[in-house]
């Protein structure tokens, strides 16, 4: 399924993540050798971020308090899903490479999102915010609570479970629960509190204030918006660095990016 436009021939290489408070993660991972942009860099990020959340995952099992998400359940893909430019473009060009009538039903599931958000008058208020840079947690918090609220399933969530999972964005990776699974249908109902997971880095902000050559004000926007804002996102220009030296740039600028607590 990993295919398209992110894809690039890679040399196996060793990377060490390291940060404060929790041992230095050891990465053994494929990078392509020569200049590539972010987007050809992909790949390895989400490799990196399943090693770490991985360690998260095992570390809370030992622990006595497992991950309770499980197979099928697709309940938080209705959550409204900041993804990084890249990554938005990524998708993009995904769907675009998919056989014709895979991707013509994924389009049809795109538009009819977008399409939920403006009769809800929600759309414009997503595409202003996220493009003036979403700094406050209030201003997101309400954003999330009334994009729960018109109730739009991401347009890759078929029958419960991601159809796009290899390919599926860092935030995704990173999001997962313990505490009762039925909670998570209900997650802006008074008194229900989650309990997320935490890890020891926000991986998903970490490339969202990434360029591919240097870090940036957050640059972020709703998955579901993906299709919608593709031309203005293939307008902007990527920095071309060598592989394992913009991923050495990536996991440096990751490091300092610990997790917001809870
Ligand atoms: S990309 Fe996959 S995991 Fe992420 S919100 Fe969409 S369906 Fe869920």
């Amino acid at each position: 399924m990993a295919h398209g436009s992110d894809s690039a021939p890679g040399k196996r290489q060793v990377f060490v993540l390291g940060f404060a408070g929790a041992p230095a993660l050891r990465l053994d991972l494929d990078v392509p050798p020569g200049p590539v942009t972010i987007l050809e860099l992909l790949p390895a990020i989400r490799a990196a971020a399943d090693a770490l959340f991985g360690r998260t995952t095992e570390a809370l099992a030992a622990a006595g308090s497992p991950v309770t998400c499980g197979p099928g359940c697709g309940v938080c893909c209705n959550q409204l899903v900041p993804v990084s430019r890249e990554e938005a473009l990524a998708l993009a060009r995904f769907v675009r490479d998919l056989p014709g009538p895979r991707r013509r039903a994924v389009e049809g599931r795109f538009r009819q999102a977008v399409a939920g958000l403006e009769e809800a008058g929600l759309l414009a208020r997503l595409i202003e915010s996220f493009e003036r840079g979403i700094h406050k947690p209030g201003v997101l918090a309400a954003l999330q609570r009334d994009y729960w609220a018109v109730g739009v399933p991401c347009p890759f969530l078929e029958q419960g479970s991601c159809s796009v999972h290899p390919v599926r964005p860092v935030i995704c990776r990173q999001y997962s629960v313990t505490s009762d699974p039925a909670l998570c249908a209900r997650p802006f109902t008074p008194g229900v509190r989650l309990a997320e997971v935490r890890h020891s880095l926000d991986l998903a902000g970490a490339l969202a204030a990434f360029d591919g050559g240097r870090a940036r004000p957050t640059a972020a926007l709703p998955l579901t918006l993906a299709l919608l804002l593709e031309k203005k996102l293939e307008a902007g220009r990527l920095p071309k660095v060598p592989g394992p030296e913009m991923l050495s740039r990536f996991l440096e600028l990751a490091s300092r990016f610990a997790s917001p607590p809870r």
